[in-house]
């Protein structure tokens, strides 16, 4: 196959594990950064332009589109799947992913198991807020937020509704979330290839704080999920229309509260803390989809 990998930085871990997987297995496969490809909408084919040539005789394309470049990274994407080129997540489900709250909205219409949550654009009544969350202590997150950074613990009422009130001046959009405290500042990220569940780990948040994110100086281990957690994963992935991605949860008294389904999630973390080949994995999966024009949604 002729593989497309769109990615800014071809030297972070995931991208080199992909390159080698994907060469590894015979194939050909080109880091294209996004950012600097021309879309040719006004012609009678669609098309794209990288480096000064036309980019052609692609079977699949691997997106890995950062947060802060959505927007164009899609358009791009969206190029390649209107040239017929196989996704391994298609430019609608990744949009679709970015936005925290749409997430939320879909997995919830697919009765997947989530964190009570509310929404509010502004609160002018912080407590009735907190009230439908069950009080203190609450999460308050930032939609825009990334690797924990947006993620904040009111852990008393005053703190809660000061939080609240905070992002409200600062105009932010804004979730709160009861706090899912038998967590432990422990979640779990399960990675979804297809309709499997191929590898998870257990991550672990740094002394002293409730966030796991590796970002944030926490720690990864092998951990053995249950079928309700795998069954969970899996349902998320389809809610959300992602062929790969992670999925975070936490492990709530009442079962698997899904947080986040990420449409391009690291593998460094999982393939060290599991050892499993996530990337051969991720190139196998190519060679079994992509087909000419097998893109279900071509943007719409
Ligand atoms: P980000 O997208 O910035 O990583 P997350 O929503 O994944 O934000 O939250 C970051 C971390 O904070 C999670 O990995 C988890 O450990 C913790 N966390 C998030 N929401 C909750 C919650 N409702 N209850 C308990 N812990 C939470
Ligand atoms: N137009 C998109 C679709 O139908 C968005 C809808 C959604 O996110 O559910 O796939």
């Amino acid at each position: 196959m002729k593989i497309a990998l769109m990615c800014r930085n071809s030297g972070l871990y995931s991208h080199r594990r992909l390159i080698e997987a994907a060469e590894a297995r015979g194939h050909e496969i080109r880091v294209i950064n996004h950012m600097r490809c021309y879309i040719d909408i006004a012609s009678a084919r669609p098309a794209l332009h990288y480096e000064g040539e036309r980019l052609e005789g692609f079977d699949a394309v691997i997106p890995r589109i950062g947060a802060s470049a959505t927007f164009f990274g899609t358009a791009v994407l969206r190029q390649f799947e209107m040239m017929g080129v196989y996704a391994l997540n298609e430019s609608v489900a990744i949009s679709r992913s970015r936005d925290k709250l749409r997430s939320m909205q879909l997995l919830s219409r697919k009765q997947v198991g989530m964190p009570a949550t509310v929404f509010a654009h502004r609160s002018s009544d912080p407590g009735y807020l907190l009230e439908l969350m069950g009080g203190a202590p609450a999460i308050i997150k930032l939609l825009e937020g990334t690797q924990g950074k947006g993620v904040v613990l009111g852990e008393t009422r005053k703190a809660a509704e000061s939080i609240i009130q905070a992002f409200s001046a600062l105009n932010a959009q804004f979730i709160v979330q009861s706090f899912v405290k038998e967590a432990n500042g422990e979640d779990i990220r399960c990675l979804v290839i297809g309709d499997r569940v191929v590898a998870s780990m257990k991550r672990r948040g740094a002394e002293g704080d409730f966030r796991s994110n590796l970002h944030q100086g926490g720690s990864a281990e092998l951990v053995r999920i249950t079928p309700k957690e795998r069954a969970t994963a899996i349902k998320a992935a389809k809610a959300m229309g992602l062929n790969v991605c992670g999925v975070d949860m936490l492990r709530a008294a009442e079962g698997p509260a899904v947080m986040e389904v990420n449409s391009s999630p690291g593998i460094e973390g999982l393939e060290k803390a599991t050892g499993i080949d996530v990337a051969s994995l991720i190139v196998a999966h190519l060679e079994k989809e992509a087909k000419p024009n097998r893109t279900r949604t071509k943007g719409k």
